[in-house]
Parts: structure tokens; C-alpha cells; sequence
């Protein structure tokens, strides 16, 4: 594919910049990692619009790959789903408030239920409004997050089996630890996983649905896999740190992309963009491409962040404003209209998530979700 230029779809009145994700790839590493997991089930993590790739065309996509069952963070993203007429199994994995559960129950949402309070009420909603809710269990092994501590999950379990309105059809945890180079906090977390659920095996109740394992536990702890896996960064093609192993081939999904709007020669000695934080000592060429931190291009990346243009890198000059930012490209060539990559591929170079996340001192995941809503997203095979 050419992407010297920026091609705007036809008869788009937004200015040109978008997020474009790569619906085969996403598909592909779906693929990678149900081989790489086996009979456990891949049940894709798509909360936080997919991690900026877009909920609904990422859902659509997921569930046509093969996707039996799909998690979300909040009530809403479940709702949403619903709404765009997703039919799989959704559990939504936060907690929830009491006025949330006739929505959980009407739309067939699975809950998260993380202690015995939260059982009481979902059973007295579903007995009051004559449903059976789908729940699955949430023991906490290590996170210090949510959950019952797995050394009280006895009681939990027992009391669940004991709610006649609520069928216990999975019980999980989540590892803090599964991406670092050191594994012995997770493989501590797996045995008091494997512990507390010894319950249920012992017990005459149908035995729920087993899982654990996150992007780090699926790459790097194939004991954690048990009956269903829950990645979510890996999926998008992008790996959950720079320790963790890369035991699954996969590609990024998403490329963010805009476009050359102005350009101009700079004196030299003459200082570019809000607080005049950067100058040259020469005469150079400058462009401005019209994305900012409030599309999530964060302005933690002034000064410090590059682009790709014509299959090279380029630096930010001075602060990224708020809805543009502008680049020295030194005396090289380039034309209004000329595509820039803010994240991707162009030519021989590519800036990967992780290199913005490593300028800014922080993951790929705050990177990709906090691409904002201003930016569309346009969906090529
Ligand atoms: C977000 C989340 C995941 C996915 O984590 P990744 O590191 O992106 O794979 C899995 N399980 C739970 C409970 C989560 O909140």
C-alpha cells in the first residue's frame, strides 16, 4: 500500500485524521491465539472501545472469527453491544451497583458478583423479578483489587450455590504479575486459583467455567490457560510489556494516521508552538499535521515524540497543542496532503505503540486507549 498521500474517504467532512484498524490482522491474532491455547476458550476483552479499536467492529469481527463469548469492563460497553445486536455471551467484568442489576438481567448480561453481599442482592433482584442471573465468581488471588480473597472463597462458593435465582456458570481471577519477567507471584496466584476452586470439584454442583489468564498468562504461564482465556492487549497485536515473553506471533492492529495541512520555512533562532519551548539553530522546513492532545496524542509527546512521513522520521518541534502539532523535516521535501504516521508502518520505518509509551513513561495500553472518540476509526481488510 502507497501511503505517501492521505486519502479521505469520499464525501468525508472530517479533517484528515484517523485511526485505521486492520480488521484481517485483528481476525489473525484471534487465530494465533486460540491455536496457541488450545481447547481452552478465547473469550476477547473489548472493554474501553476495544482498546480504542472500536467496540462494535471489533466485537462484529471477533465473534465472526469465532468468538463464543466476549468481556467488557462496564454495564454500558455490555449494553452497547446488545444494542448493535450482539447476541454471544458478555461478561462484564467490574463490579457492579444494586440499581444496575435489572439491566444485567433484562439484556442477559453476565455479572461479576466479587462477594457474598453482591450475591445477595443480584439473587433478590432475579428472584423479584422472576429471572435467573448468569454469574460468574470473582476470587481474588492477588490483585488486591475485587473478589473474595481466595482464602475465604468457601463460604462464597457455598452461599452461591445456595442462591436459587443465580446460576454459577464461572468463577475467575486476575493476575497482577503474569507480564513480568519474574513469574513467581503469578504461579503463587495460579496455585491459590487452583486451591480455592478445588471446591468445586469436590462438590456434587455442576462445575463452572475455569479462567485466569490475561495477554501475560497466556503468553507466559500455559498452566494458567485452564478452561478459557481472557486476552485483551495481545489481541490488538501489541504485547503486555518488554519482559514478557512473545510466545505468539501477533501484529498490531491499529495504525494512527493524519496528513500535512501547512507548510512553511522557519528562520533560524525562532521558536515554534505555545511557550516557545524549542528553537533551531538553522533555517529549516516545518509542517503542521492537525492532531492534538485532545485526540489523545498526548502532549507529554512534545518535543520528544517523532512521525514517519514519506518513510522517514521526523521530531515534534515545540509543545503538541491541542488539536494540531508540528514537525521539522529539517530540508527534506514534503507537500500539504502528504500522509503522516503517528503510529504504524511507512515504507521501512514504524513507530510502535511502545515507543510512544516508553517516550511518555508510561504502557501501550494508555497509549492505544486514549486515542479519543474525536478521531474516527476506519476499518480496512
Ligand atoms: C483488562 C482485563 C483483561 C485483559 O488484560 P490484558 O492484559 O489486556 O490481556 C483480562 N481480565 C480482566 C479481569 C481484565 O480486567
Amino acid at each position: 500500500m502507497d501511503i505517501t498521500r492521505f486519502i479521505p474517504p469520499q464525501g468525508d467532512t472530517s479533517r484528515p485524521t484517523i485511526a485505521e484498524i486492520n480488521l484481517s490482522t485483528l481476525h489473525e491474532n484471534f487465530n494465533a491465539i486460540q491455536k496457541a491455547v488450545g481447547n481452552a476458550m478465547v473469550m476477547p476483552v473489548v472493554k474501553a472501545n476495544a482498546y480504542g479499536h472500536g467496540l462494535i467492529a471489533v466485537s462484529q469481527c471477533l465473534v465472526s472469527a469465532g468468538a463464543r463469548y466476549l468481556c467488557v469492563a462496564l454495564l454500558e460497553e455490555g449494553l452497547a453491544l446488545r444494542q448493535a445486536g450482539i447476541e454471544v455471551p458478555i461478561l462484564v467484568l467490574r463490579g457492579l451497583s444494586q440499581s444496575q442489576i435489572p439491566f444485567y438481567l433484562e439484556h442477559n448480561l453476565t455479572i461479576t458478583a466479587t462477594s457474598i453481599e453482591k450475591l445477595t442482592q443480584i439473587n433478590q433482584t432475579a428472584s423479584e423479578l422472576g429471572k435467573k442471573a448468569r454469574v460468574h465468581l470473582e476470587i481474588d488471588t492477588g490483585m488486591e483489587r475485587s473478589g473474595t480473597h481466595w482464602y475465604n472463597a468457601q463460604p462464597f462458593f457455598e452461599f452461591a450455590t445456595q442462591c436459587q435465582c443465580v446460576q454459577v456458570e464461572g468463577v475467575f481471577s486476575h493476575f497482577a504479575n503474569a507480564d513480568a519477567e519474574n513469574l513467581s507471584s503469578a504461579r503463587e496466584q495460579l496455585a491459590r486459583y487452583l486451591q480455592a476452586t478445588q471446591f468445586w470439584l469436590d462438590s456434587p454442583y455442576p462445575r463452572p467455567l475455569f479462567h485466569l489468564a490475561n495477554s501475560g498468562g497466556i503468553l507466559q504461564l500455559p498452566a494458567s490457560h485452564l478452561d478459557a482465556v481472557r486476552p485483551g492487549i495481545l489481541l490488538y497485536g501489541v504485547y503486555p510489556s518488554s519482559e514478557c515473553q512473545r510466545t505468539i506471533a501477533v501484529q498490531p492492529a491499529l495504525s494512527l494516521r493524519s496528513s500535512i495541512t501547512y507548510f512553511k520555512v522557519v528562520e533560524a533562532h525562532t521558536p515554534i508552538s505555545y511557550g516557545h519551548t524549542w528553537q533551531s539553530d538553522h533555517r529549516i522546513r516545518v509542517v503542521t499535521v492537525p492532531i492534538g492532545y485532545a485526540d489523545g496524542y498526548a502532549r507529554g509527546l512534545s518535543n520528544r515524540g517523532q512521525v514517519l512521513i514519506r518513510g522517514k522520521r521526523y521530531p515534534i518541534a515545540g509543545r503538541v497543542c491541542m488539536d494540531q502539532l508540528m514537525v521539522n523535516i529539517e530540508w527534506d521535501s514534503a507537500y500539504n496532503g502528504d500522509c503522516v504516521t503517528l503510529i504504524g508502518q511507512d515504507g521501512a520505518e514504524q513507530i510502535s505503540v511502545d515507543e510512544i509509551a516508553e517516550w511518555l513513561g508510561t504502557i501501550s495500553y494508555e497509549v492505544l486507549t486514549g486515542i479519543s472518540m474525536r478521531v474516527p476509526r476506519r476499518y480496512v481488510m
